[in-house]
């Protein structure tokens, strides 16, 4: 679309992403309604705010199609099976999310997409990935699911030699026509099925971030899923596979030797075969899946054309974000962490991984997720376990069946307080050495407004509790 002037666009759902693009698009003088599900009182304000311009807002109804619609921009988190859609398919009506409405504003003309999904660590590779094009004096932002709403870095004022992209499967879902510089997928694991329908179509939704990419396609060496994904994938002539592995690298990869993150992908000097890039400890915090992300940033800011130096760099400048695998504190000896973030069974599994005796917190909203794989894998690791939340019978009965042995205590508390009693309950199963892990496996929404709120009661707790030490 190049002439916008007069042509009805209808924006589905206000929010994060709605409310931007109601008004670009007004901007640039369109004919937008948007229209909206709830009417709650913060639907009333952001509709005030777009009425005030000329939008024409409609709440408590987002299922009719208004009539004389073009094209229809939609919120990322409407599922495909909504009513509108169907009327727009069988309009014939191209439906865009907010990644391609800012794609085909202006995606490939701004700058370059070096592009991240996968089930988790998302945010914390594009903010190594950022950081490192940082460190090579590149100007640059994570932006995205993240940070900058990709709208706003495509049309900012700010001029940018290269974006570094979160983004989630819904937003692929509705991002026929991007075509990434290189990117990856750092892992898959159900999650979200219900939105998506089957682990089929969450893998093939993932897997549209290859589409089109001209240099790279990273994918995990560990998880055979994104190495299919690659295969599938319809690429750019010359345009390679690059996988990361926490082993040896193959050629045409990037691995670990010896405690040194290598690439064997990118190698400027012909007489050598493999190229050093940073230590291990050069990852924070170094557990194994964060150095497997530290592993994907590198490979995508390689296939940009990174100097080895500035990978370095850039991994030693990054800190990760709160709630992700945080230590709080050290009380006699037992160290507490929040990994509150853990949200689901895959990224928890990676959490257990990196500690060796643990008194484990969990529990929350299960959002449909089994757990006897996680418990079976993570058994020998469990000094103890603390369950809280709507679910936690579901992690109860998997550890009755997979550990018999860990001892667990069943809170029965979904109340706000419930947290400083699971921590002091975790103290008393915990001895010196151990690690205390809120790592929940389940959604936080039980009892927390967000994940955020958990890991700062989690860390008052522990506050707490060493003040009384
Ligand atoms: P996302 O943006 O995909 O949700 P984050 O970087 O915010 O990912 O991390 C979310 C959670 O997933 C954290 O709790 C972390 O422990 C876990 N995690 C991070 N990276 C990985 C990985 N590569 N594999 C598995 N779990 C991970």
């Amino acid at each position: 679309v190049t002439n916008w002037q007069g042509k009805h666009v209808t924006v589905a759902g206000l929010g994060v992403s709605g409310v931007p693009a109601a008004k670009v698009l007004h901007g640039l003088g369109a004919l937008v309604t948007v229209v909206n599900d709830g009417d709650d009182d913060r639907a009333r304000a952001q509709a005030a705010e777009l009425e005030a311009l000329g939008v024409k807002v409609r709440l408590g109804d987002g299922a009719t199609l208004p009539e004389g619609t073009e094209l229809i921009v939609t919120a990322p988190g409407w599922k495909p099976d909504k009513p509108l859609f169907a009327a727009a398919h069988e309009a014939g009506i191209e439906i865009w999310g907010d990644v391609e409405l800012a794609w085909r504003l202006r995606g490939p003309d701004a700058a370059p997409w070096l592009a991240v999904t996968g089930t988790n660590g998302k945010t914390t590779t594009v903010q190594m990935l950022a950081s490192i094009l940082k460190a090579a004096g590149l100007r640059t932002a994570a932006v995205g699911n993240i940070g900058v709403s990709l709208l706003d870095a495509v049309l900012g004022d700010e001029q940018y030699d290269v974006l570094a992209v979160e983004l989630s499967s819904y937003q692929l879902h509705w991002a026929p026509s991007l075509r990434a510089h290189s990117a990856a997928v750092l892992n898959l694991a159900p999650d979200h099925l219900d939105w998506h329908g089957s682990m089929e179509a969450y893998a093939a939704d993932k897997g549209r971030i290859y589409e089109g990419n001209r240099v790279a396609c990273v994918y995990n060496a560990a998880d055979k899923a994104t190495e299919d994904l690659v295969r599938e994938a319809d690429v750019e002539e010359g345009c390679r596979a690059v996988g990361f592995t926490l082993g040896t690298p193959a050629p045409s990869q990037l691995g670990v030797v010896d405690g040194i993150l290598v690439d064997r992908a990118f190698v400027e000097d012909r007489q050598k075969n493999a190229q050093e890039l940073a230590e291990v400890s050069d990852v924070n915090p170094p557990a194994p899946h964060n150095i497997a992300n530290a592993l994907a940033a590198a490979a995508l800011a390689r296939a940009y054309g990174v100097p080895p130096q500035a990978v370095r760099d850039g991994l030693r400048a990054f800190t990760p974000d709160a709630h992700r695998i945080a230590h709080v504190a050290d009380v006699d000896g037992v160290a507490y962490v929040d990994d509150s973030k853990a949200t689901n069974t895959h990224a928890t599994e990676a959490s257990l991984a990196a500690y060796e005796s643990i008194v484990w917190i969990a529990g929350g909203l299960a959002k449909g997720a089994t757990f006897d794989e996680l418990v079976a894998k993570s058994a020998k690791r469990l000094r103890g376990a603390v369950l809280i939340g709507a679910d936690r019978a579901l992690i109860r009965d998997a550890l009755a069946r997979h550990a018999p042995e860990v001892p667990v205590v069943d809170l029965d508390r979904t109340d706000t307080g419930a947290m400083l009693a699971a921590v002091q309950e975790a103290r008393r199963l915990a001895v010196a050495g151990d690690t205390v892990l809120l790592a929940p496996a389940c959604a936080s929404m039980d009892m927390f407004a967000n994940y955020n709120k958990r890991g700062e009661a989690f860390a008052e707790a522990v506050r707490e509790l060493g003040a009384g030490a």
